[in-house]
């Protein structure tokens, strides 16, 4: 068949710039309500350091460089089809295409990351991202579904990429509030329920490439490759589809979410009553269909959804290390590897799933888990923002870098990895140093939910979750670590706070200062209370860093990471190829300057 035929062309008329950012609907008033009215969004400005005693705001630099990036993907010549792979192969770098993943993943995914992104760093849509939204639309044809690119042979809906199409829809109408927008993303959710196979109260899709009708059944362990069931690759538009409920109310997507986790949690057996799996992480949506869960159990007041979340949470959190380094496969042993792939176990880090776990993590804490978010701030602060590139001389020599075009280097400074282990990145199990677009989506994504849930304002009282350096509509926050057990908060109106004491706070050390005056730190669970205090004032949290050593073992590798507070400041081994921490190692002070006592301790991890 020919593609063309697949495709519903848009030559509508170009997407509105107004109202940059609506609500996105992803908080908790979001879960609780949904969100309709959009709401005006103060640009984000890297102003987050006020004084030069105050260290750079890391999260700013990332979005940034997230941001230039992913633009830097985009193909003018291809009418901004973005390239999904990354080529560092030979000291040089290049983009490429891919037919099969670039115009529905990709396209999907940089579409919520940009407007997600710019939330961060301020700013309009360019015509180069309002360029991609109408070349995304463009792939959206029968039934609603979103094909690829490619000949005959690959222009098929794949049944994992319709959840990132639907992540990009549902960002972009929370972002526009275009009615054509919702239109077609109302058009590929019951295309969707259309096309599952429904018995009873649940669904599932059998297959990953459907066109007129399913063409394969490879998510069954009857036609599986390696004989496993993989329902979760095309069953996480779970996720996208609650997130479309908590905006807009829409019923259907809803129900077909709650269809799809039924039969993923009742009907598979794919996850056992202790919450542990044998699969990918990400890929095999074990972590999108948690996420989906828990926004289902919240939306249907059913708490054994959240409940059965939280024991995937905690079995991934018990096989991941304390800075973030989540697996990408779990529960698969080094003969199914010998089996199946004919090559070693190795298990690496996609930051894919570092981002579904900090979403994961977020959501939980949101219900009832607060300790989670010491989680979430160590995840964060680190595996998160190491597996961001950076620059193009972290991975090519000074050389190379020159005939690079700049923005093939751009596209690498904002680049996520896709197989680090624990100390380095570019460790792909055949050696070759391809970095997968997917990554770059959803790094910037991870960055966007840790930024907006942070800081929450419940009622008279403004909640600061997350030690994280930022400005905003709230309050300005500068964390001091790992320089400094120092947290300030100057919020921008008047205001009762809460302050989340971290667990590397060290026990009987933490003091509360109001403009340099101390106060009675009086404890309200995890956080201390603070009574209204006017607008500008400077509330500060300060405590002693607990420096410690994790130990943390993975493909009979032991790494030693070496903590300060909530921050690695350097690990061993220290070795590349893209050695990550190395920076942190170099411009650390010495021990004494953290306001600290040094209590060491010693933390063993081994999945
Ligand atoms: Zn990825």
């Amino acid at each position: 068949m020919n593609k063309k035929s697949l495709i519903m062309r848009c030559d509508g008329p170009r997407l509105s710039r107004r109202a940059f950012l609506g609500a996105l609907g992803l908080g908790g008033a979001a879960l609780a309500g949904g969100l309709r009215a959009p709401r005006t969004v103060v640009a984000q400005t890297a102003s987050a350091a006020a004084s030069p005693s105050e260290p750079p705001p890391a999260f700013q630099a990332a979005a940034r460089r997230a941001l230039e990036g992913l633009l830097a993907r985009l193909d003018p010549a291809a009418g901004h089809r973005p390239h999904f792979l990354l080529d560092l192969n030979g000291d040089s770098a290049r983009l490429l295409h891919d037919d099969y993943w670039d115009s529905v993943d990709l396209g999907g995914r940089t579409i919520d990351a940009l407007i997600r992104l710019r939330r961060i760093v301020g700013g309009a849509a360019s015509d180069a991202e309002l360029n991609l939204r109408n070349f995304f639309l463009a792939h959206q044809g029968s039934l609603g579904l979103f094909y690829g690119d490619g000949g005959d042979a690959t222009a098929v809906a794949d049944s994992f990429c319709q959840s990132r199409a639907l992540l990009g829809l549902t960002t972009l109408v929370a972002s526009t509030r275009d009615a054509e927008v919702e239109t077609r993303l109302q058009w590929l959710v019951n295309g969707l329920a259309q096309i599952a196979v429904s018995n009873e109260d649940y669904s599932f899709f059998p297959g990953r490439a459907y066109r007129d009708g399913w063409l394969d059944y490879g998510l069954t362990k009857e036609e599986a490759y390696d004989h496993l069931d993989s329902y979760g690759y095309a069953s996480q538009a779970a996720l996208p589809l609650m997130e479309y409920f908590a905006l807009a109310g829409y019923r259907p997507a809803l129900d077909l979410a709650g269809r799809l986790l039924r039969h993923f949690i009742y009907h598979t057996g794919l996850v056992d009553a202790d919450g542990h799996f044998a699969g990918e992480t990400h890929a095999a949506g074990y972590l999108g269909m948690a996420i989906a869960a828990v926004r289902y159990g919240v939306a249907t007041g059913d708490p054994t959804y959240v409940d059965w979340a939280d024991r995937l949470y905690r079995w991934v959190q018990a096989n991941s290390s304390q800075f973030g380094w989540v697996p990408g496969p779990l529960g698969l042993d080094a003969p199914y590897f010998a089996r199946w792939y004919n090559a070693p176990l190795r298990r690496t880090c996609e930051t894919c799933s570092v981002a579904d776990m900090l979403n994961l993590a977020i959501l939980l804490a949101a219900q009832g888990r607060p300790d989670y978010w010491d989680d979430v701030e160590r995840f964060a602060r680190n595996q998160l923002l190491q597996n961001q590139f950076g620059s193009a001389t972290a991975v090519l020599s000074a050389e190379a870098c020159k005939r690079v075009p700049p923005g093939v280097q751009q596209a690498v400074a904002g680049a996520w990895e896709s197989f680090a282990l624990p100390y380095r990145l570019l460790a792909r199990p055949d050696n070759q140093r391809y970095v997968e677009g997917c990554c770059s989506g959803s790094g910037a994504r991870a960055l966007s939910l840790v930024w907006e849930h942070a800081l929450e304002q419940r009622g008279p009282v403004l909640y600061v979750h997350v030690g994280l350096s930022r400005d905003g509509p709230l309050a300005r926050v500068a964390s001091h670590e790992p320089a400094a057990g120092r947290l300030d908060v100057v919020p921008h109106s008047a205001t009762g706070l809460r302050l989340r004491v971290p667990s590397w706070a060290a026990p009987d050390s933490v003091t509360l200062w109001v403009n340099d005056t101390q106060r009675d730190a009086r404890r309200d669970g995890g956080y201390v209370a603070v009574d209204e205090v006017p607008a500008s004032s400077r509330v500060s949290l300060r405590y002693d860093l607990v420096e410690r050593t994790e130990t943390f073992t993975v493909n009979d590798e032991t790494t030693l990471a070496h903590w300060r507070g909530g921050s690695v400041i350097a690990v061993d081994p220290d070795v590349g190829p893209a050695p990550i921490f190395r920076t942190r190692r170099d411009s650390q002070p010495p021990a004494a300057a953290s306001r600290g006592t040094a209590r060491p301790a010693s933390v063993t991890r081994a999945p």
